[in-house]
C-alpha cells in the first residue's frame, strides 16, 4: 500500500512538472482561446460519461441532454449537490477507468459530514501545476524555503517537521498558546523562510502575538499565502502589518474543480483550465457580475469521478473589468464560505458582510460567532494587542446593525478558539441547519 502511495505521488509530481509549461502559457490566453479549450474538454467529458458512467448515462437519456455545442449548454444538466453525490457515489464513479491510478480523499468539510472524493494522477497533477502557478504570482520559485502553518498535527507533541525535498518546514496546527507561539517564532527565525503559507486563523494568531510582544517582521519573508479558510479583512490587515509583506489568498477544494488565486494586483483569478465554474442566482440563472450566488463547478479532467455542475455549498460573485496583470482569466470578487455556515436574522434572512462587524475593532485577535437559536448569537472573543472596551462596543454596535434589533448578542471572552476536527478554525458556526438555511438556500 505504502509503495503504491509513493508511486502515485511520484507520478503526480512528474506530471505536474510537465503541465507547468502549459499552465504558464494558458494564463495569458485570450477569452476566445480559453472558452474554446473549455468547450473542447466539456465535449470530451460528455462523450466519456455518456457511455461509461451509469449515473450520467441515465440522466442524458431521461432528460434528452445533447452534446454541448456551447459552454452555456452545460445548463442542460441538473445541479448535483453533496447529498445526491453521497447517494449516487457508486454510479458516478467510472468503473471502467481501471487504467488510471486513483486516490481516495475524505473531506471532513465544515459541516463535519465526511465526503469521499476519488482523484486521479491527471487531475491532481494539473491541480498542483496550477497551485504552483498561483504561488508563482506571489514570487515563489520551486526550491524556495517555505514555512507551512496548516492543519498538520505531529505525534509526540512535536512542534515542527522539516521536509528536505520540498525545503518546507511544517508547523503543528494544534499549538496556539503564547508559550508555543514564542517557540514557533524562534523556529521560523532560525529557518529563515522566504515564503509562509498557512490558514488565516493560525497566521493571525502568530501576527497578533508578534504585535503584542513587539517582535520584528522576519527579514527573510517575501510574501505570505493563505488558503483553506475564508480570509477575513481584519486577518489580512493584521498579518500584513505584523509581517510587513503582502498576503496572497488562494481558494480551492479537495474536489479539484475550483481554484482561484490572487495576482499581485489583489484580483482573484480562476484557474479556468481546471474546471468550468458558474455562479447561479436564486432561480438557478447565471448571476450577473457583482451579484452573489451559489458556486457550481464541472470538472474538465477528473474522469474517474466526473462531477458535473457540482454545488460546492459556497457563495461567490464574479468580478468584471480587465486586470492590470494582463491575465484574461475570469475573476471572482468574493467567496463567502459555506452556505451552511451562515448566520440568520430573526426573520430568516442571511446576515451578509459579517466580517465588516470587526472593522472597527482592531484590538480583537480572534473571534467566533455561533448561532444556536434564531434570535441569539454567541460571540467568542480573544483579546489582542491594544484591546480596549471600545473594541467590544464597536463590535456590538456593528453586529446589531447587521443582525437587526431583535437579535440578542452574548459576547464572552476566551483564551483561544480551538480548531475543529479538520484543524481549521471556523469564524461562523450555525446550528440552525435544516430549518432556515435550506429554505433560503
Ligand atoms: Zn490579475
Amino acid at each position: 500500500m505504502k509503495t503504491q502511495q509513493i508511486y502515485y505521488s511520484i507520478r503526480v509530481a512528474f506530471a505536474a512538472l510537465r503541465h507547468r509549461r502549459a499552465a504558464n502559457r494558458f494564463q495569458y490566453w485570450d477569452r476566445e482561446q480559453i472558452q474554446r479549450y473549455q468547450l473542447c474538454r466539456l465535449q470530451i467529458l460528455y462523450d466519456y460519461v455518456s457511455v461509461r458512467v451509469p449515473y450520467y448515462q441515465e440522466l442524458i437519456r431521461k432528460l434528452h441532454i445533447p452534446r454541448p455545442e456551447a459552454l452555456a449548454d452545460i445548463r442542460r444538466f441538473p445541479i448535483l449537490n453533496r447529498d445526491e453525490l453521497k447517494q449516487q457515489f457508486d454510479r458516478i464513479l467510472s468503473h471502467e477507468d481501471k487504467s488510471r491510478l486513483t486516490r481516495e480523499v475524505r473531506t471532513s468539510g465544515s459541516t463535519g459530514q465526511p465526503l469521499r472524493i476519488i482523484l486521479n494522477v491527471r487531475v491532481e497533477s494539473i491541480f498542483y501545476a496550477l497551485l504552483w502557478r498561483a504561488w508563482n504570482w506571489s514570487g515563489y520559485r520551486l526550491g524556495d524555503r517555505t514555512a507551512i502553518l496548516r492543519g498538520k498535527i505531529f505525534e509526540n507533541e512535536q512542534l515542527t517537521q522539516y521536509h528536505p525535498v520540498l525545503r518546507a518546514l511544517y508547523v503543528s496546527a494544534l499549538h496556539y498558546s503564547d508559550e508555543h507561539l514564542v517557540k514557533i517564532y524562534e523556529k521560523l527565525k532560525n529557518f529563515q523562510p522566504k515564503f509562509i503559507r498557512g490558514y488565516p486563523s493560525t497566521l493571525t494568531l502568530l501576527a497578533d502575538w508578534m504585535q503584542r510582544y513587539h517582535q520584528k517582521p522576519l527579514d527573510s519573508v517575501r510574501a505570505i499565502s493563505t488558503d483553506s479558510e475564508t480570509l477575513l479583512d481584519y486577518q489580512r490587515r493584521k498579518i500584513q502589518q505584523a509581517f510587513g509583506v503582502k498576503v496572497y489568498d488562494v481558494y480551492s477544494h479537495w474536489e479539484h474543480i475550483g481554484l482561484a488565486a490572487e495576482c499581485k494586483h489583489g484580483r482573484k483569478h480562476i484557474a479556468e483550465e481546471l474546471g468550468l465554474l458558474e455562479i447561479l442566482d436564486q432561480n438557478l440563472a447565471p448571476a450577473k457580475p457583482g451579484e452573489t450566488g451559489r458556486l457550481v463547478g464541472t470538472t474538465l479532467h477528473n474522469f474517474s469521478m466526473p462531477l458535473i455542475r457540482y454545488d460546492f455549498g459556497d457563495l461567490a460573485c464574479f468580478a468584471e473589468g480587465p486586470c492590470p496583470c494582463g491575465r484574461q482569466l475570469r475573476q471572482v470578487e468574493s467567496i463567502d464560505g459555506r452556505i451552511e455556515d451562515r448566520l440568520w436574522d430573526p426573520d430568516g434572512r442571511a446576515i451578509i458582510r459579517l466580517q465588516a462587524a470587526l472593522k472597527q475593532s482592531p484590538g480583537i485577535a480572534a473571534c467566533q460567532m455561533i448561532q444556536k437559536k434564531i434570535d441569539e448569537i454567541e460571540v467568542r472573543v480573544v483579546k489582542g494587542k491594544g484591546f480596549c472596551e471600545r473594541d467590544i462596543l464597536n463590535l456590538r454596535h456593528s453586529l446589531q446593525r447587521l443582525a437587526g434589533p431583535k437579535m440578542h448578542l452574548r459576547i464572552s471572552f476566551v483564551g483561544e478558539i480551538p480548531p475543529g476536527p479538520n484543524g481549521k478554525v471556523r469564524f461562523v458556526i450555525s446550528k440552525m441547519k435544516g430549518s432556515i438555511s435550506e429554505k433560503n438556500a
